[in-house]
């Protein structure tokens, strides 16, 4: 890709002192970009197309909007010699005690953001699945088709999917309303909350990266923090706190899980299958 061109777009025309990798991303490649004036982050992907980049740049701007929780700036995104890329705000500084306790009052605030319907206006991304999306009445509905179905699929496609737990799997979606009776608020969400998800800016400030907005059911992205960690107990007291869960939570948070584990299972293979297991066999 052109560099140069890249920031003289974007209204820097001075000169580039360092280009760093950084570590940490599960798709992409990413690097820390300094010039005289600024220090830029930069992604950049050479299997996805442009709006690979678009979908996250509109994602970040609807989390700017909602007014709750900082995310990094977008800059610009396109394809420079076509090589698709997003430029935005480097954001650097050190966790202090605050900063997790911070990041779940926050996003209770985010969470409070809601909307008339479920999903989301475009297709947006999970790690380098594509994910589905369209508007639904019902969280149910929504869930199903648009989140477990999908991944499903996949999985069936690519034989990741077979015997007991395809059979399993068929019965839980033709239950769902059974194991899911649950009329959550549209709520907006990050999408793909882990714990690489989140980083520290100046003055300790949290920041969520690398977003897959839509809106639903704000327990999927409680459920998702708790799945695979890096989130402490400051961060769980006060976003509940600031926005209590319902009581029966728990009894959701495996099948909310469970979307995340079969996403893990289609992108890194079976090294998740038995965590796909375990939760169809608690179901059916
Ligand atoms: P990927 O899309 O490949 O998963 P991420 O957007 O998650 O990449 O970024 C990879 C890592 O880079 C993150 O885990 C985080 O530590 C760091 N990072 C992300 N955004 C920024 C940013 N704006 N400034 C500085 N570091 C960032």
């Amino acid at each position: 890709m052109n560099l140069e061109s890249v920031l003289s777009n974007a209204g820097d025309r001075t000169s580039i002192l360092k280009k760093s990798p950084v570590r940490g991303g599960d798709i992409n490649d990413a690097w820390l970009i300094e010039t005289e004036n600024e220090r830029y982050f930069l992604k950049t992907n050479h299997e996805m197309d442009e709006a690979f980049f678009k979908i996250e740049e509109t994602g970040l701007k609807e989390i700017v909007s909602s007014n709750t929780i900082s995310v990094p700036a977008v800059y610009q995104s396109g394809e420079s010699e076509g090589t698709p890329y997003l430029l935005m705000e480097w954001i650097e500084g050190d966790k202090t005690g605050q900063t997790e306790a911070l990041l779940g009052q926050r996003l209770a605030a985010m969470h409070r953001v809601t909307n008339e319907q479920f999903g989301y206006g475009g297709n947006t991304c999970i790690g380098r699945l594509r994910q589905p999306n369209g508007w639904y009445d019902s969280w149910t509905d929504y869930y199903c088709s648009k989140r477990l179905f999908p991944q499903m699929e996949l999985a069936v496609s690519s034989g990741r999917m077979t015997g007991k737990r395809r059979l399993k799997m068929d019965k839980l979606l033709s239950k769902l309303d059974l194991f899911l009776p649950h009329n959550p608020e549209p709520s907006l969400l990050h999408g793909d909350l882990w714990g690489g998800n989140w980083i520290a800016g100046a003055g300790g400030e949290p920041y969520l990266v690398d977003p897959s907005v839509f809106y639903g059911d704000r327990e999927l992205e409680i459920a998702f923090t708790e799945l695979f960690g890096g989130f402490g107990h400051a961060f769980y007291e006060q976003y509940r706190e600031a926005f209590s869960l319902e009581g029966n939570y728990e009894d959701r948070k495996p099948l909310y899980q469970l979307y995340y584990l079969l996403a893990h299972l289609n992108m890194f293979g079976e090294s998740y299958g038995s965590s796909v297991d375990r939760i169809l066999n608690r179901y059916i």
